[in-house]
């Protein structure tokens, strides 16, 4: 087949996400990926700006995690996890031990960020099941989040951009507060707090847990809120018996700033989620942890957990993990991020101004500009391909979340396609 045929097939047979099933927005044939770049079959190389959504943080085809990837394979690629366990498994978790608060002691591998967030509210509802408060099942979260794909995980993320009308029949209800108004770096003042104060104390008999993402809320509006009301969140869960959730799948290991946004406000969650950068994007893997308390509350009375995917603790996924992990901290990821962060500020925060655009805000490896209306995917992507730049906006939004090896001049490419693009007005 040619590569027209091979797109034509795709278009009829091969479902992408969050398209029309029957008449999908186009689609590029990658051929290649190395580094920062991805290399189009008509010999177009781009430059990386969205990390495969937050995933690839050492960009594409890296020596050490090929490597890894290809001695686990001469032993073995996968074997069941009931009964067994190996040692890509246990080396990944003796790291991850080595860069989280040491009550998150115990480690559930699972295949993807959203069966990650299905655990965890399990986790939740299972530990005041077996406590005898089974009427503690419910969850509250903030507007704006997002929490992936599956139902439990739909049920948390944001009413509107989780089509939860769609699914009214089969959805469980949820408990949402108002997304927080207070700003990374603004001054803390408890009216922030108030509305999810007030979710939380009425409902609190029917709360088993509440779920968050720490910081950045990513694909529910990319919108980041201050450290302080994550300590509220805390101390309004201990005061009230209420678990709390951190899914850190899009903010692990370092995007934004941090090896995990709970070090902003020093915070610990009985739960916490990662995925994504994991692996360094290289293949499905994410982890659910918890600490003793939820452990030894769920096994009380020889209860088991329930839950127990196929591939749980694939050995080629753990050990392109252990590569991932000890190339991020072999590396100067704070600086990288650091540098990328204050450059993301010089070359984003101008286009501000502009009449389209309603907010331009950066942290960490992360940089958004926010227009005052939607942007047609088709078309803008298109552009953007022209200029040699991968970059994928959705909704209103143009964001950049490079991988952290991005050298300066590759960065501007980025920014200053963006300022083109919306200076044309054609978007
Ligand atoms: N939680 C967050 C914060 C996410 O960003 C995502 C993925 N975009 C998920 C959960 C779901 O992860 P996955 O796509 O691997 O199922």
């Amino acid at each position: 087949m040619n590569d027209k045929n091979l797109l034509k097939f795709d278009k009829n047979h091969i479902l992408h996400p969050y398209t029309s099933m029957i008449q999908p927005l186009p689609v590029s044939l990658a051929v290649s990926a190395n580094g920062v770049y991805i290399t189009l079959n008509n010999g177009k190389h781009l430059i990386d700006g969205m990390s495969s959504w937050w995933a690839a943080i050492h960009g594409y085809n890296h020596p050490a995690l090929n490597k890894a990837i290809k001695e686990q394979l001469n032993s073995f690629s996968h074997i069941m996890f009931g009964g067994l366990t190996h040692k890509p498994a246990i080396d990944l978790i003796k790291l991850l031990s080595q860069l989280l608060p040491s009550e998150l002691n115990k480690f559930f591998l699972c295949d993807s960020g959203s069966v990650s967030v299905e655990i965890a509210m399990k986790m939740a509802i299972q530990y005041y099941y077996n406590m005898g408060q089974s009427k503690k099942s419910k969850f509250l979260t903030i507007r704006n989040g997002y929490h992936g794909d599956t139902f439990a995980a739909m049920s948390v993320c944001d009413p509107i951009t989780g089509m939860h009308s769609i699914f009214k029949n089969i959805l469980v209800s949820q408990f949402f507060a108002k997304s927080p108004d207070c700003g990374f770096n603004e001054k803390w003042n408890e009216d922030y707090i108030l509305d999810f104060k007030e979710i939380l104390l009425k409902n609190k008999s029917d709360i088993a847990g509440v779920i968050l993402e720490p910081i950045v809320q990513g694909a529910g509006g990319m919108r980041f809120y201050s450290p302080y009301y994550l300590k509220r969140v805390r101390e309004l869960c201990d005061q009230n018996d209420i678990l709390l959730i951190f899914d850190e799948i899009a903010t692990g290991f370092g995007r934004t700033g941090k090896m995990f946004a709970l070090e902003y406000p020093q915070v610990v969650p009985e739960i916490m989620c990662i995925g994504k950068a994991l692996t360094g994007g290289y293949m499905s893997l994410a982890a659910t942890i918890t600490c003793s308390k939820i452990a030894e509350g769920i096994s009380k009375n020889d209860g088991v957990f329930m839950h127990g995917p196929t591939f749980m603790g694939n050995p080629l996924a753990c050990s392109a993990a252990i590569a991932s992990i000890k190339t991020l901290i072999g590396s100067p990821w704070e600086n990288r991020v650091a540098n990328i962060e204050n450059q993301l500020k010089i070359e984003l925060m101008p286009i501000n101004k502009m009449e389209i655009v309603s907010d331009v805000r950066v942290l960490g490896a992360i940089g958004v500009v926010e227009l005052k209306k939607n942007v047609n995917i088709e078309k803008i992507q298109k552009k953007f391909i022209e200029k040699g730049v991968w970059i994928r906006p959705f909704g209103k939004l143009i964001y950049l979340m490079p991988p952290y090896i991005i050298e300066s001049n590759e960065l501007s490419i980025l920014t200053s396609s963006i300022k083109e693009i919306i200076k044309s007005g054609d978007i």
